[in-house]
């Protein structure tokens, strides 16, 4: 049985390397279901749990015990498990995050390799922004189509205490870049502090409408690395509306929602800007029911979900010399068994061993 070390207890995988065991009743060919009856398209990968910022709701200050290279998947090994998912599992959008993606050297090569299936699906990235200003127009190229940029607060000091590095400077040329570069929309996730966080929710919404960047405002949820997660100091996506209908006018935005996280507002300024905010109230108001995401650790796990207590080792049973069949009918089994909810909000929840920068949010 592979163990993953991440200096914290390890998460037990469902598989490693043995055969999959498929479930009787499980389909063995078609959209990637559960059997709550939700299809998945929209896969996560994680391309490294390294990073070079320190976020407090995510990694301790010191780092964590980075994942030995020989346990990430090889390049190869990635696109051939992207190849899966795309043409056999029906996975229409691609995202990248980590970690750090930005501080995978050959990310530009991931994306090309990606945009080169058939079919090709959209691909997205999740970033922390540092370097993206030399990057933005390659990543472009390369096929990147959409961009998420994440920023809690445009406050050079407040960003150095949330992040514990003072490289506010970095992320706003970073988006610069990106808008620069065509990659449109461009969008700003911020998870806000508990107690600067509806001052911050102000100004980076003003930030934002001027320079054409969409807010997306995301619940902090229990996946930090030190465990110390509390419901009751999270700042709900009610609090912020009630804060920012104070500075705004925010209508609902009438398009149907879908399987996407984020509630929309159309949001007017006094100023006359005028914008899209979108809130994630992944814990006051889980949209579990409406999950669309499967993901893939850098070690070559799949989980079904963020708060998944199992993982399934793709990674193991690749290199025992599985064929395609066999990964395929593994992701699905894995699949197969998502729980209906996070559970957050129940007693007895219990936080994923697995903290979110080594899982991929
Ligand atoms: N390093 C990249 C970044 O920060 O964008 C990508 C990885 S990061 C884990 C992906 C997203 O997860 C970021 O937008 C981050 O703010 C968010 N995130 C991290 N920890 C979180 C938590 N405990 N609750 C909610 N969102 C979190
Ligand atoms: Fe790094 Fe992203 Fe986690 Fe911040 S949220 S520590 S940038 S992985």
């Amino acid at each position: 049985m592979s163990v993953i070390d991440l200096g914290l207890p390890p998460v037990r995988p469902a598989h490693s390397g043995a055969a999959p065991q498929v479930p009787a009743d499980m389909p063995t060919e078609g959209p990637l279901v559960d059997r709550f009856g939700r299809v998945a398209t929209d896969l996560r990968v994680s391309l490294t749990d390294r990073c070079n910022l320190r976020c407090t709701y995510c990694m301790p200050a010191e780092g964590l015990d980075w994942l030995p290279g020989d346990q990430l998947l090889t390049h190869d090994e990635l696109i051939r498990l992207l190849r899966v998912a795309v043409t056999r599992l029906g996975i229409t959008s691609v995202r990248f995050t980590g970690g750090e993606p930005l501080v995978v050297r050959h990310l530009e090569d991931v994306i090309a390799a990606t945009a080169a299936l058939t079919p090709r699906p959209e691909i997205a990235l999740t970033t922390n922004g540092i370097g993206l200003d030399r990057r933005a127009e390659r990543l472009k190229r390369a096929g990147l189509d959409r961009i998420n940029v994440s920023l809690d607060t445009v406050d050079r000091q407040r960003f150095a205490r949330i992040t514990r590095r003072d490289r506010l400077a970095d992320v706003l040329a970073g988006l610069r870049a990106a808008k620069n570069a065509g990659l449109d929309p461009v969008k700003v996730n911020a998870v806000l502090d508990p107690t600067t966080g509806p001052e911050d929710a102000v100004e980076l919404l003003r930030f934002c409408l001027r320079h054409g960047y969409q807010l997306r405002i995301i619940e902090q949820m229990p996946l930090d690395a030190g465990h110390t997660w509390r419901r009751s100091e999270v700042l709900t996506a009610d609090e912020v509306l009630a804060t920012l209908r104070r500075h705004f006018r925010l209508t609902p935005d009438p398009a149907p929602r879908g399987s996407a996280p984020a509630r929309l507002w159309r949001v007017e300024g006094d100023d006359g800007l005028c914008g899209t905010l979108g809130i994630i109230a992944a814990v006051s108001q889980a949209f579990c029911s409406a999950c669309d995401r499967t993901r893939l650790t850098a070690d070559g796990n799949v989980r079904n979900c963020l708060f998944a207590r199992t993982e399934t080792d793709l990674r193991s049973l690749l290199r025992s010399g599985a064929d395609d069949d066999a990964l395929e009918q593994a992701w699905r089994a894995a699949m197969w068994t998502k729980a209906a909810g996070h559970g957050i909000n129940e007693e007895g929840f219990v936080q994923p061993d697995r903290p979110m920068s080594a899982i991929g949010g």
